[in-house]
């Protein structure tokens, strides 16, 4: 058996025609799955860790950012993350 594959809980899309690089969504994520790139952009490097809180999805100015569940996830088990209501 493989247990060290679990399913990803989450999907993260970053639209890169909106993206602009400001690091928002990097400094907010309290999973950390976010790295900045060379030129500071956004690189989902831990997807796995994203609890679906949607903080990213809140700050990012530019509403580049999208997290839903993945599908299995939607269809299974309660997720366990809790909606943060950051700010407004
Ligand atoms: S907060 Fe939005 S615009 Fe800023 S780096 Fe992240 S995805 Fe790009
Ligand atoms: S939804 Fe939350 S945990 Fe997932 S990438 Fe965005 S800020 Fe990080």
């Amino acid at each position: 058996m493989d247990k060290s594959e679990k399913p990803r809980r989450f999907v993260i899309d970053i639209n890169r025609k909106w993206c602009k690089d400001c690091g928002i969504c990097i400094a907010y994520c309290p999973a950390h799955v976010f790295e900045a790139g060379g030129r500071g952009e956004p690189v989902i490097a831990r997807p796995d860790d994203c609890t679906g809180c949607q903080l990213c999805v809140l700050r990012c100015p530019d509403l580049a950012v999208d997290v839903e569940e993945a599908p299995a996830a939607a269809g299974g088990e309660g997720v366990g993350a809790e909606p943060v209501h950051a700010g407004q």
